[in-house]
């Protein structure tokens, strides 16, 4: 059967438009729409017969006019988008199942396979996309658009879904006693209610702690892209009770339905800055992709901590040098700590102690909180040795330092009170770096500037 034939039975049919005859062949002759495929199958039959050309003059059985109409949907999603700012897009449509089956009569009408051609679906998306995108000055993006419109054509409805947009960046948290995003009072579940009465456990606010890294930086992120709501995500996290210093933690900030997209990044480092009033403090802000959520979460990423720890007994500073030494690149086997194991399964973990160091007393920005929990009798020597010391551990993801210090009653092996034989406990922690394992977590890939 050649296209001609197939031409002349479908438009035995009824009046088919250009269109939906020229769909009929989309595989056929790349290069052309499927209206100019079906005004040259029109044109080729009048020739053929020496007849006059007889033009498509509306009133399509198939697509029931619909093709008439890409323009107008592609201006109803223009208004639809306005007020969003988007470089990326998506079209979808929704065609009534009606139109969809005088498609596949068609087919049968005149002798095709009912999967030839193109479906409507698919020419009313990149149609209208087609369109969409040239009014709105953007670029069509399959994978993850900024904005996506969907086209019901039996309400004549334009939907829109506005994706969220993201910044990625790192944090110092410089106060203790905050924890990496709002958590809920477990009294209350959240609700900042108990039998109808505000909540004594959280003083009706219905969280734990007042304020959060999340609750100190999104909402000026929130803000500035113009957002409903934000959300952190952080690389990991570190106790509440631990600072977060030095280099900082990796976070994403996700905002949902953005109306603002490119911003100012130094401008809002600044701004998130000082709303977070030196509890928190970011850097390197940047626009970062959907993708970028997934690596903070997931990149394997080393740590690096420094510790105050308290002994049981007077350590000299040889002792403790020797027993450093030996842990330094050492490979250490933890059953599940204690402190942990009501939420997770037991098991054996074997990690890596990349670096360590240390050494007798207390390191100033790290002791201020140890003291508080050590009675006031720290720092006084007791014969040749100290109680105390502070040891900086750079480590593989995963290893538990804690217990690397205490041995977790020998459970993990080995351990610095293990090689000393005395007992150790860490009485405050700080995070110093968060390191990816293989590759640093700002890859070019990641970012949208
Ligand atoms: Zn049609
Ligand atoms: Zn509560």
């Amino acid at each position: 059967m050649t296209v001609l034939s197939t031409a002349r039975q479908a438009l035995e049919s009824g009046p088919v438009c250009d269109n939906c005859l020229g769909r009929l062949v989309a595989d056929r002759s790349f290069g052309l729409g499927n209206a100019e495929r079906g005004r040259g199958l029109r044109v080729a039959l009048a020739l053929e017969d020496d007849a006059d050309f007889d033009p498509f003059a509306g009133g399509c059985w198939v697509c029931e006019d619909e093709c008439e109409r890409f323009d107008w949907w592609a201006e109803q999603a223009a208004t639809a988008v306005q007020g969003y700012e988007f470089d990326t897009y998506q079209v979808g449509t929704k065609v009534p199942p009606l139109l969809e089956e005088n498609d596949r009569l068609l087919r049968e009408d005149s002798g095709l396979d009912p999967e030839a051609g193109e479906r409507m679906k698919s020419e009313f998306n990149r149609e209208i996309g087609k369109r969409f995108g040239e009014l709105t000055d953007t670029e069509v993006e399959f994978g993850r658009p900024d904005v996506m419109i969907l086209c019901d054509l039996s309400t004549d409805e334009v939907d829109v879904t506005v994706n969220s947009a993201f910044v990625y960046g790192r944090y110092r948290k410089l106060e203790r006693d905050i924890p990496q995003t709002k958590w809920p009072c477990s009294d209350c579940h959240g609700t900042g209610l108990v039998q109808g009465q505000p909540c004594e456990g959280c003083d009706g606010t219905g969280y734990r702690y007042d304020e959060s890294v999340e609750q100190l930086t999104a909402p000026v992120v929130k803000d500035a892209m113009e957002g409903e709501s934000a959300t952190f995500h952080g690389a990991g996290r570190e106790d509440v009770d631990a600072l977060m210093l030095e280099s900082g933690r990796p976070f994403v900030i996700e905002v949902d339905e953005p109306r603002t997209r490119t911003v100012d990044t130094e401008t809002l480092e600044a701004d998130v800055n000082e709303f977070a009033d030196e509890k928190v403090e970011v850097e390197g802000l940047r626009l970062a992709t959907y993708d970028m959520v997934e690596r903070v979460k997931e990149l394997d990423a080393s740590k690096t901590y420094r510790m105050v720890v308290e002994f049981d007994e007077p350590v000299t500073s040889d002792e403790l040098t020797e027993a450093i030494d030996r842990l330094d690149g050492a490979t250490i086997e933890q059953d599940t700590p204690q402190r942990v194991s009501h939420r997770r399964a037991a098991k054996t973990r074997i990690r890596e102690v990349y670096e360590m160091s240390g050494s007798l007393g207390e390191a100033r920005s790290t002791s201020e909180h140890a003291s508080e929990g050590a009675s006031g009798e720290q720092s006084a020597p007791r014969g040749d040795g100290e109680r105390h010391a502070t040891i900086e551990v750079h480590g593989e993801g995963g290893l538990y330092v804690k217990e690397l210090v205490s041995s977790d009653e020998g459970r993990t092996v080995p351990s610095l009170a293990g090689e000393l034989g005395v007992g150790a406990t860490v009485t405050a922690l700080d995070v110093l770096d968060v390191t990816g394992e293989d590759e640093p977590f700002a890859d070019p890939d990641f970012f949208r500037d």
